[in-house]
């Protein structure tokens, strides 16, 4: 089948490539000329682990095209997805659906044959009626009598594990109000299928709230824990054997147990928002995650405290010097989105501490966003110099930090480990001053 992606970022060119080598004949298509440009050129335009050879391989099988023209890109297409960015809107933390609702337009216009219209992004309960009114009115119902069934699929993959995930998901969740969309979805994730990933077909609105729902309560699930780890803290319990702990029993799960700096990214922080305000709107409050979201965003500007408390307090961290490792929201991708590595060096900015930070792959990204930050080359040379290191992001380079090097390195021995990457009873043997998370 011939499928059409509408916006090639992480979700579009991670989809359109797996779709690809399923044997599916796709086009990613954006409007931004620079991506596809580098697309054409070989280059990625994001970070992503095993997506450079997928991208070549199958651009060499001839089963996957770049263009910025929508109807060159659509037409023939069976199934077109929607994969633009749903942002939270400026103000109110609404999504943002004016990217969406100008791609159903462009589609409307141009579209010469019948097709699925399938919304990938993210979007709140209701954009699935929104773009069949839009697409209802168009020139391709209209005045071409076409065929078009509006469908919904959300994407679940993680950024940094993208291709396993969409490939070998946990479900594929989809809401198809007929029985051509739901025909033509069937064919293209037979591939998947064959390989018993379990799908779930329901109603477009559900499948909508299916996405927020997930995504709240793995927001929900993180800062539980994060709280749990304050308490530790407190009472002196160890946070890691508590989530061990309660993780074992089957119902709660050992996955997103792990305490932290407080979630980031390009999801969590907009979804979570947005399902605040859908609730709302319809006057059925979801207090849960309204706690979620207000501990959330404290928390990160708490772990900048929790770094100047290392440092000696306010009045001693002022003109110290601090050396950041990890400045993506996780490991093994260049999104900044949102990342608790900008709430931390604001914090530290605020009291007067200078900053040093390496990141393997988010600097390039990170630097307009953090104008007082200084960016080094490799891990040491942002710890030369320092007064405390943090380590902010989990990234493998930083599991195994050569610690004796790290002391001669800094001007005093303190280490801030927000990702408990560390044991502590190492750290302290090889002389430094450890703090974590929930660990005393
Ligand atoms: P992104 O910003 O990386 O990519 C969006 C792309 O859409 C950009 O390249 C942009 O140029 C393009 N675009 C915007 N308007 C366009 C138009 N009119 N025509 C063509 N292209 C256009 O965003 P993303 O991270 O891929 O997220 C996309 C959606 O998927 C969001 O709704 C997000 O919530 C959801 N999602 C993201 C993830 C993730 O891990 N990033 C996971 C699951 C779901």
């Amino acid at each position: 089948m011939k499928i059409a992606m509408v916006g090639s970022g992480y979700v579009g060119l991670v989809s359109g490539a797996c779709f690809a080598d399923f044997g599916h004949d796709v086009v990613c298509i954006d409007k931004d000329q620079s991506k596809i440009d580098r697309l054409h050129e070989g280059i990625m335009p994001i970070y992503e682990p095993g997506l450079d050879s997928l991208v070549e391989s199958n651009t060499r099988a001839g089963r996957l095209s770049f263009t910025t023209d929508l109807a060159e890109g659509i037409a023939g297409a069976g199934a077109i997805f929607i994969a633009v960015g749903t942002p939270s809107r400026r103000g109110d933390g609404h999504a943002d659906l004016s990217f969406v609702k100008e791609v159903a337009r462009e589609i409307g216009e141009s579209l010469t044959n019948s097709a699925v219209v399938v919304t990938k992004s993210t979007v709140p309960v209701g954009t699935g009626d929104q773009v069949e009114r839009i697409l209802a009115e168009s020139p391709a119902v209209r005045e071409r009598g076409l065929t078009v069934a509006v469908v919904s699929n959300p994407e679940f993959l993680r950024e940094g594990a993208a291709i396993g995930d969409f490939k070998r998901p946990d479900r594929i969740v989809i809401g198809a109000e007929d029985e051509f969309g739901r025909e033509v979805m069937r064919e293209v994730y037979r591939p998947l299928f064959l390989n018993e990933s379990p799908i779930l077909f329901t109603g477009r609105r559900t499948s909508e709230l299916i996405k927020y729902a997930a995504n709240a309560f793995l927001a929900t699930k993180i800062t539980f824990i994060n709280e749990i780890a304050g308490l530790c803290e407190k009472v002196g319990a160890n946070v890691q054997d508590v989530a061990r702990g309660i993780g074992m029993d089957n119902r709660i799960g050992s996955k997103f147990l792990h305490a932290g700096p407080g979630y980031g990214g390009s999801c969590f922080p907009k979804d979570t928002l947005a399902l605040l305000k859908t609730a709302e709107d319809f006057e059925s409050p979801v207090r849960i995650v309204e706690a979620v979201v207000k501990v959330n965003d404290s928390r990160k500007r708490a772990m900048g405290r929790k770094v100047i408390d290392a440092l000696g307090g306010m009045d001693a961290a002022r003109g110290k010097r601090v050396a950041m490792l990890g400045l993506t929201f996780k490991p093994n991708t260049d999104d900044m989105r949102d990342s608790p590595a900008i709430a931390v060096a604001q914090t530290l900015a605020d009291a007067g501490v200078e900053i040093a930070a390496f990141d393997p792959e988010g600097m390039e990204i990170a630097a307009p966003l953090m104008p007082e930050v200084e960016m080094k080359d490799d891990p040491y040379a942002a710890i030369e110099g320092a007064d405390a290191v943090v380590i902010v992001t989990e990234w493998d380079v930083f599991r195994a930090l050569d610690l004796s090097r790290v002391k001669q390195l800094t001007k005093a021995p303190v280490l801030v480990d927000l990702r408990n990457i560390y044991n502590p009873a190492d750290v302290r043997e090889a002389g430094f001053r450890y703090t974590s998370v929930g660990r005393v």
